[in-house]
């Protein structure tokens, strides 16, 4: 894991996945304004499994900066979140900054996360000033953001930025969490012990199509739900009381009425209620133990789940 005698003052982690007609710009911008921080830095790129060139334009990268290039080769797509994980369990910096490669997160806006970092944050969260997304994708992450604050106790303007700034402590504890298909700047959060927020800019993206489909948009934001809060589970069981408390006065109504108004269509309403009574209780039982199927869940699934094929670093290091 991680080594205590970090010499870098800033790991850049970037991932990958069928970026090719960005990774030329990102190179031209990104480099120039880690140069003009003056304090030692790498770059770490993961190939999430690109099916086009990503990955020659990666390695002709490392081999033009390869004092501050570190390029981690995934055998196959991982998605964005291992693909962070993966660059957070190699960082050697103080400092850790997360960005997207199809530069929608302006490099340029670095410089602004460092500020609040020096201010003494462990963690600083960028949310984008003037978002430049479908209007589906903005009012679905709307809502989202609600459902995230009613179930969790995660503060975040802006979930879906990327572009983030953690203290080395914060990511180490990311990386000891051992958590896979997590919503990584949530898990980062709630290891944070001083979080502060900053503006940044949005740009379009700068060539291509998102990488997220409809499907994997919805499952990030069901991992983002279920891996943080046990509330779905918790509502069904609160749901099943009411039902169960409800068919209980049901029971009470019609023995009353069969004990003191004699019997109605031989029995069978009581019968009803009965039975309606023992079903709410089967649901009881099924939310309780959907609650413990559900935190056995989070202690099982801290278990690794990506393959690195290759990795081009100068230092080789033993991980
Ligand atoms: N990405 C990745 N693996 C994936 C999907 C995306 O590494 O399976 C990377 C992608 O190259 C980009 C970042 O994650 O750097 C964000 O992806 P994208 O721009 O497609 O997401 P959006 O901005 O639409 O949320
Ligand atoms: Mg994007």
């Amino acid at each position: 894991m991680s080594s205590a005698s970090s010499s870098v003052f800033l790991s850049v982690v970037i991932p990958v996945y069928n970026e090719e007609p960005n990774l030329p710009t990102l190179f031209a911008r990104l480099y120039p304004v880690l140069d003009g921080l003056g304090k030692s830095y790498e770059v770490i790129f993961t190939n999430d499994g690109s099916a086009d060139r990503s990955y020659e334009l990666l390695r002709a990268q490392h081999a033009a900066r390869p004092d501050v290039t570190r390029v981690i080769d995934f055998n196959a797509n991982y998605g964005q979140h291992m693909a962070v994980m993966a660059a957070f369990e190699r960082v050697r910096g103080k400092v850790i900054v997360t960005l997207d490669a199809d530069l929608q997160n302006p490099p340029e806006e670095i410089p602004k996360l460092l500020e609040k970092i020096d201010a003494g944050h462990d963690y600083v969260g960028g949310y984008r000033l003037n978002r430049q997304d479908t209007v589906f994708r903005t009012w679905a992450s709307r809502l989202i953001n609600v459902v995230r604050r009613r179930t969790t106790n995660i503060e975040m303007t802006d979930q879906g930025c990327m572009l983030r700034a953690y203290r080395r402590a914060v990511v180490d504890a990311v990386v000891r969490s051992g958590a896979i298909n997590t919503f990584i700047p949530a898990l980062a959060y709630s290891f944070a012990g001083n979080p502060a927020e900053v503006g940044v800019r949005h740009a379009e993206r700068h060539a291509g199509v998102s990488n997220y489909s409809f499907y994997k948009l919805v499952r990030l934001n069901f991992d983002l739900i279920t891996g943080f809060s046990l509330a779905p589970l918790q509502l069904f069981t609160l749901f099943a009381l009411l039902c169960a408390a409800g068919s209980f006065l049901l029971v009470l109504v019609l023995a009353y009425r069969r004990l003191f108004l004699g019997a109605e269509a031989e029995g069978i309403f009581t019968l009803f209620g009965i039975v309606f009574f023992l079903l709410s209780v089967a649901m009881v039982g099924i939310g309780l133990i959907g609650e413990y199927v559900g935190r056995t869940y989070q202690v099982v699934r801290t278990r690794r789940q990506y393959h690195v094929r290759e990795m081009l670093e100068t230092k080789p290091r033993d991980l």
